[in-house]
């Protein structure tokens, strides 16, 4: 596990300039990327109640004391467990006394529960509420080089993966029955866990997210693989695309101008551009190829804990681009009922430009 040293002391000081008196995190990125818990999501509540004072709380349920304390999170927040019959709300409740002066502001995990939020407002009359991604964006969006670390660790796993690739892809096979070889791949190759396999052949190629399934590969099939997993927590997302014998009418030339398009973009990056001057960057020439209309997403999305988090590559993010911010460039051509495309690499913003994660040809792998 990475631990990012010093980010719930650097979360205290987003609070107080946030004037935020305490975050409410469950379990998930935000909780693991300040502690280094990955807390089991579950019914019963898990809550980080971290201070801007710096008196912050870990809150488990009792069974679940061996694997936080096991996390190192116990350096950081003192653990208060709460048995099957206890009240989590009460401990909450505890944790935050003292925590402010009037009224407590109090930002809750972007992705607590329902359950739990609704219940904490009970049990916390008169408190007001705000997104933590407030402060935590602030803080994830930058990584250490620790992080990049693990993320070119990812994205080198998922290039051999890719390399794999085109010995899999025979006629014959159901993309059902590749994509669980590549999940298999995903593992040998070093990742600990398999995030998502997309095998789109044919047709299927142009639904950007189809899920693998019972089709049955062909000659003259473009065939799009986009697939990732984790190393250490952090994310692998990387697309290339295959052709099964002699490629469909006009799939050539549409390739040749979205390998530009995704260069373009990836050149485009440096320090003190925004992001949607990158989505730009890939969008305009495609525009004037004539594929304006079948490049129906953004062009990418951040990456590390979780697989898209911020800072999102499109149209209308004016936010600066800074060293160590890290996101995917993906454009893609979908052509509906015909066949489709995407590029896609990890890429992180140097002190003087963008570096690409994934090195493996962009060119379309013939089989
Ligand atoms: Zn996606
Ligand atoms: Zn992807
Ligand atoms: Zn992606």
């Amino acid at each position: 596990m990475i631990t990012t040293t010093g980010a719930l002391d650097r979360a205290a000081d987003h609070m107080r300039t946030q004037d935020v008196d305490a975050l409410l995190l469950g379990p998930g990125a935000d909780l693991r990327y300040l502690t280094g818990y990955a807390a089991l999501p579950l019914e019963r509540l898990t809550l980080l109640v971290a201070r801007r004072d710096r008196r912050h709380a870990l809150i488990v349920p009792e069974l679940e004391r061996p694997r936080a304390a096991a996390s190192g999170a116990g350096d950081l927040a003192e653990i208060v467990t709460v048995s099957e019959t206890g009240d989590p709300l009460a401990a909450v409740a505890s944790a935050l006394e003292g925590a402010g002066t009037g009224a407590l502001r109090l930002g809750v995990g972007d992705r607590l529960w329902s359950t739990f939020l609704l219940g904490l407002q009970e049990a916390l009359p008169g408190a007001s509420w705000e997104r933590a991604s407030a402060i935590t964006r602030e803080l994830r969006m930058r990584k250490s080089s620790a992080e990049v670390d693990a993320l070119r660790r990812a994205a080198q796993a998922i290039d051999r993966v890719h390399a794999r690739v085109s010995a899999l892809l025979k006629p014959g096979r159901s993309e059902a029955e590749v994509g669980r070889d590549i999940a298999e791949a995903i593992m040998e190759e070093g990742h600990q866990t398999v995030s998502f396999v997309i095998v789109g052949s044919g047709p299927n190629s142009a639904s950007p997210h189809h899920e693998s399934g019972a089709r049955i590969l062909q000659p003259g099939d473009a065939v799009v693989v986009d697939i990732g997993g984790t190393v250490d927590g952090y994310g692998s997302d990387c697309t290339r695309d295959y052709v099964i014998g002699d490629p469909p009418e006009g799939y050539a030339e549409a390739h040749a101008a979205l390998e530009a398009a995704q260069a373009a973009a990836c050149a485009a990056v440096r320090p003190g551009v925004t992001a949607e001057s990158i989505d730009a960057a890939a969008r305009d020439p495609l525009t004037g190829a004539g594929y304006g209309e079948y490049f129906i997403h953004r062009t990418g999305h951040g990456i590390g804990l979780e697989e898209h988090e911020e800072p999102f590559i499109v149209a209308g993010n004016e936010l600066v681009l800074e060293p160590g911010m890290t996101f995917s460039i993906e454009p893609g051509i979908y052509l509906p009922g015909r066949f489709g495309m995407r590029i896609e690499d990890i890429v992180v913003v140097i002190k003087d430009g963008g570096e690409r994660l994934n090195t493996l040809d962009r060119e379309p792998v013939r089989v």
